[in-house]
């Protein structure tokens, strides 16, 4: 059999096909062509995997990856490959109107899978609030999503308190009818300011309206956040209409980012039963000395630490992801035939502290997972050095110290 690239002794780990065992991965132009490949197969490259795991390529369903189009937005690759991630879906950044010059610039030159849900406001996030509503083009946008269905897979809609009173046309009747008439997902933003002019029965009626008209497979993201306009109360109970959306087939994304979770409100919520299904990272500009919130791996090792099994873990980086593309038959799998799209984690046990952001909780855990390499079509990839060698967390004793 000829191969390409043998990764060896890895922890196999691909919730898929429901694998978790040591195994070699043989790769040949550009595919996965075999697990478990014979010992005598000829082979031009060898990646030793030992003690770690080897995963279908890490997805990212929220990230800002318009470079250059949009101030806050990082390039795709920071986001993608380099971070040990091997498709991004930028949430929102773009509206139907950019969509042309982020495809021609941004994402034809990336390394990283790139694919779009266009925010609903023609402009995207250039400004936020977002405008533009008034001169919205429905024809034109419903054109440029058909043009590009090869990129476009979903809309996004921010819940946020401007909606209701800053614009004429109703904002979310908009959304909900473009991504119908599109056949597309709707992703949800959910998290207001704390400065908006809502009272909290106004917050939640809108908030249950919204949660009202969601089909399966729509996606509500900043699940666990603790801001007015969230599903969860701060004890962990949920909006009375959030579970019969849920029945529905409407998917929970965690994307904390630095300011959308609260790790003490997640808890509790998956104490009920309420696990996310994709682990976005809302990545922005990156920081520098805080890979941890902009990793894809370490949102995953969160989640462990609140109590979700490896294997719901793993597959909320991977095969659901692909499913919310409409991917899932192209990638989020080791399956023979498919892309060599691989991401190597290093697996660390020890006690280790983790930490939300903005809500200001740390939690200690017991696993935490760090990018190595992105194998992107059979290329390797080393993850970037802050992120692969950088164990943020620093283990409790270390950390307590210090406060
Ligand atoms: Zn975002």
């Amino acid at each position: 059999m000829h191969t390409d690239l043998l990764i060896q002794g890895g922890r196999v780990f691909d919730p898929s096909q429901g694998i978790d065992r040591v195994m070699d991965v043989a790769i040949a132009d550009g595919k996965i062509v075999a697990l478990d490949a014979p010992p005598d197969a000829e082979t031009a490259q060898t990646i030793d995997a030992t003690g770690r795991l080897v995963c279908p390529g890490l997805i990212d369903i929220h990230a800002h990856v318009s470079r250059d189009l949009v101030s806050l937005a990082v390039d795709p690759d920071e986001a993608g490959v380099l971070a040990g991630v091997t498709t991004v879906n930028d949430a929102g950044s773009v509206g139907y109107l950019h969509l042309h010059p982020f495809r021609k610039f941004v994402i034809s030159q990336a390394r990283t899978d790139v694919f779009v849900f266009l925010n609903v406001s023609p402009f995207g996030e250039v400004v936020l609030p977002e405008v533009g509503f008034d001169i919205l083009d429905e024809a034109a946008f419903l054109a440029t999503i058909a043009a590009n269905r090869d990129i476009v897979r979903g809309i996004k809609l921010r819940a946020i308190g401007e909606l209701i009173y800053a614009n004429k046309v109703d904002v979310v009747d908009l959304a909900v009818r473009i991504a119908r008439k599109a056949g597309l997902p709707l992703m949800v933003h959910l998290g207001m300011g704390f400065k908006e002019p809502l009272s909290a029965e106004e917050i939640e009626a809108f908030i249950t309206r919204i949660l009202g008209v969601l089909e399966k497979g729509d996606i509500l993201t900043h699940a666990y956040t603790d801001k007015p306009g969230g599903v969860f109360r701060l004890d962990g109970t949920p909006l009375p209409a959030l579970e019969s959306a849920l029945s529905r087939g409407v998917y929970l994304d965690a994307a904390p980012g630095r300011g959308h979770i609260n790790f003490n409100l997640a808890r509790l919520a998956l104490q009920r039963g309420f696990t996310p299904q994709a682990f976005g990272t809302d990545v922005v500009k990156l920081d520098e000395e805080q890979p941890h919130f902009y990793n894809v791996a370490a949102v995953a090792s969160k989640f462990i630490a609140l109590g979700l099994s490896l294997k719901d873990a793993i597959a909320a980086a991977t095969c659901n992801p692909a499913r919310m593309l409409n991917e899932q038959d192209k990638r989020g799998s080791l399956k023979p035939g498919m892309a060599a799209d691989i991401s190597i984690l290093g697996y660390h046990e020890g006690e280790f502290l983790f930490h939300d952001g903005r809500a200001g909780n740390l939690i200690p855990g017991n696993v935490f997972l760090s990018p190595e390499t992105a194998i992107k079509n059979g290329e390797i990839i080393p993850v970037r050095e802050n992120f692969s060698k950088h164990i943020p967390y620093k283990t409790m004793m270390e950390a307590l110290l210090k406060k």
